[in-house]
């Protein structure tokens, strides 16, 4: 990612409000996303925005950033940077962004001493709705593959229920390893591979989970949509990611939305946009049309005489329904000429064109009066 802040990523000020935040990542998100955007690196870019909003989104997350700096944070949240004396930290691991189903949080920082049981990773799934559940809301079942505490260990991974001290670390979950540098000699501590750094080891494998303590399990989870939702955004199901260990909460579902763009309607923010086709006549007279909302419902919608192409006219309230006022509907006037007459619509044309002719020379005749009555006066 090069020496670019989450916050030139995002391309907001080091101040940003949690809104402008959530505002910047909205617009790029919808800029980038990979089903939209087919520049080259775009993918790329879509996966920075993920993490740094990811990390400014969340006030802690923001705070430790801040103060760490961005190459300490980003390394830090990769595994490799040893924290100093003080415990606690953040870690996470974004490495593996941008697939349908992937594991973005999580994972373990090396700290000193064995680590309290870590909480499950969160999961990100990508589904595909349609503009009318967007715009109205709807509620969708979806097939979750995740892991479960096994439920033969009670997520232990022994068969046995009991854990013994890790042989490899002696139960500090840190691994010493010295490399021979040019440099010189390094020590470094590493997460224990034997243990993932908890210090303990189940006492008798678990047959069924093969000593892991989880099983991966399908799920059908039911979610509301909230009206109102747009691509790129995410819905967070608290408890669905990956099983934590033994002790810890399991990691969080997010389902992030993509709005299948629709044949009638085009969403631009709150509002809807669709056409009605009419004649020049109906243009010049005025009339009437059934207009079929996105909900299904009719509304008859008065055409006013005279009305210009391209003329947007409003069906207050058919548009998103979101939380206090809803957007509207417009319609786009779409003016279609005829391109086969009768001989009788021919006729009618034609007494217009004369009609037409005789007001505009009627007003030429005006305007040479006024002109010669001008002269007149020099
Ligand atoms: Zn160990
Ligand atoms: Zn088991």
């Amino acid at each position: 990612m090069g020496a670019k802040t989450y916050y030139d990523i995002l391309n907001i000020p080091k101040n940003a409000s949690e809104k402008e935040i959530k505002k910047a990542y909205r617009t790029l998100t919808k800029k980038y996303h990979p089903d939209i955007c087919k520049d080259e690196g775009a993918e790329e870019k879509f996966k920075d925005i993920n993490e740094a909003y990811s990390v400014l989104s969340d006030s802690q997350k923001r705070a430790q950033y801040d103060q760490m700096g961005h190459n300490v944070f980003t390394s830090a949240s990769k595994g490799s940077y040893q924290g100093g004396g003080h415990g606690g930290g953040f870690s996470a691991d974004f490495s593996g962004f941008g697939d349908i189903f992937d594991t973005f949080f999580g994972g373990g920082g090396g700290r000193h001493g064995p680590r309290g049981p870590q909480p499950g990773n969160d999961l990100l799934m990508r589904i595909q709705i349609t503009l009318k559940d967007a715009v109205l809301g709807a509620s969708r079942d979806i097939d979750v593959m995740h892991t479960e505490p096994c439920p033969a260990c009670d997520g232990t991974g022994s068969a046995t229920k009991k854990t013994k001290v890790c042989s490899r670390c002696g139960g500090s979950g840190q691994e010493r390893r010295t490399n021979n540098t040019p440099f010189g000699q390094f020590v470094s501590m590493s997460t224990c591979s034997q243990c993932k750094g908890t210090g303990k080891i189940p006492e008798e494998h678990c047959r069924s989970c093969n000593g892991t303590g989880h099983t991966t399990v399908r799920r059908t989870i039911t979610i509301s949509i909230p009206a109102g939702i747009d691509t790129g955004m995410r819905l967070r199901m608290d408890g669905y990611g990956e099983a934590g260990e033994p002790g810890a909460p399991n990691g969080d579902l997010f389902i992030e939305v993509q709005v299948i763009p629709d044949k009638r309607f085009i969403r631009t923010g709150d509002n809807l946009e669709t056409e009605v086709t009419i004649s020049p006549a109906e243009a010049a007279i005025g009339s009437r049309k059934e207009i079929e909302t996105i909900e299904g419902k009719i509304v008859d919608l008065k055409i006013p005489a005279g009305v210009q192409h391209g003329t947007a006219l409003k069906i207050p309230g058919e548009g998103v329904r979101r939380r206090g006022r809803p957007g509207d509907l417009l319609v786009r006037v779409k003016i279609v000429v005829p391109k086969r007459l009768t001989e009788e619509e021919k006729e009618l044309y034609a007494k217009i064109i004369e009609l037409e002719s005789q007001k505009n020379s009627s007003k030429k005749g005006f305007f040479k009066d006024v002109i010669n009555k001008v002269k007149d006066n020099l």
